[in-house]
């Protein structure tokens, strides 16, 4: 088997049961439950709202994505997630399974996470939150994007007009 074909039998594919050490904080799931999966953090590496064009149009409706970054050992799929998963890579546009990938549900089409090379890109809105205070962990550092942006956010936040720390600032004054 291709290196490339055992994405199934590495993180966040392979189930928190199959880990030398995974502790269940939070867990998410898509809108119809057919794709599930566990994280052993309960704060990203990082948080923050893009503005791209890209995530407009593909999170149908969105004027931005909330994304939270992960290492991908902090993430789990359950294991009957697997079946239920289809990518889409947006630099080939083609549903194989390339990295970076975008992951949905094949059943309700709710887009789950974003697989990059090394970290995931997840959309905390899929996570049950069950206090406030946990929710809070995930709020947003800055804004990257931010010159694409459809509505304006002035949350005093850090705005970047591209990548963040690799483009202008357009903070509010
Ligand atoms: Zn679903
Ligand atoms: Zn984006």
């Amino acid at each position: 088997m291709a290196a490339t074909d055992d994405w199934t039998l590495r993180p966040p594919y392979t189930p928190a049961s199959d880990r030398d050490s995974f502790t269940v904080q939070l867990s998410a799931s898509c809108h119809c439950g057919r794709v599930q999966y566990h994280l052993d953090a309960d704060a990203p590496l990082d948080s923050k709202f893009c503005h791209c064009r890209g995530c407009q149009i593909i999170h149908v409706g969105a004027s931005f994505q909330h994304a939270a970054i992960f290492s991908k050992a902090s993430v789990a799929f359950t294991k009957e997630s697997i079946n239920n998963i289809s990518f889409y890579s947006s630099s080939t546009r083609d549903n194989a399974y390339s990295l970076p990938c975008k992951l949905r549900c094949s059943f309700c089409g709710t887009l789950i996470l974003d697989e990059g090379r090394n970290m995931v890109l997840l959309f905390p809105s899929l996570i049950r939150f069950d206090s406030p205070e946990a929710r809070s962990k995930f709020q947003v550092n800055h804004h990257i994007f931010y010159g694409q942006r459809v509505v304006d956010i002035p949350d005093g936040k850090p705005k970047w007009e591209g990548l963040d720390h690799k483009s202008r600032r357009l903070d509010e004054p």
